[in-house]
């Protein structure tokens, strides 16, 4: 299971970026990578391929890829900057807490 998933809000801890907090767009496991909204942005040529009219073309800025280690969870119930901890429920499945408060992070 990933500490973080889709929709967490995450702190950037290194790099351009450093302090911002944005949602998680997207996580790539196996990559070990996070696309956070508004952070790491690239700038990207977008040239216009064959019979595509409509494709928007020039320079375009996207999310870039990060790995995950360079982000932290912001915690949604204390607003914290937190490391997460895994707990199980009676029926043995396998939840997020966070480190600080205590409290569950998914619902
Ligand atoms: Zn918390």
């Amino acid at each position: 299971m990933n500490k973080i998933r889709k929709g967490d809000t995450v702190k950037v801890l290194s790099g351009d970026d450093k302090g911002k907090t944005g949602a998680v767009q997207y996580v790539y496991p196996k990559k070990e990578r996070v696309i956070v909204a508004g952070i790491n942005m690239m700038k990207k040529a977008q040239r216009r391929a064959p019979g595509q009219v409509k494709t928007q073309t020039g320079i375009i800025e996207r999310e870039g890829p990060m790995h995950w280690s360079k982000v932290a969870l912001v915690c949604p119930n204390c607003g914290k900057q937190t490391r997460v901890g895994f707990e199980f429920t009676a029926d043995g499945v396998k939840y997020r807490v966070c480190n600080k408060c205590g409290n569950a992070i998914d619902k």
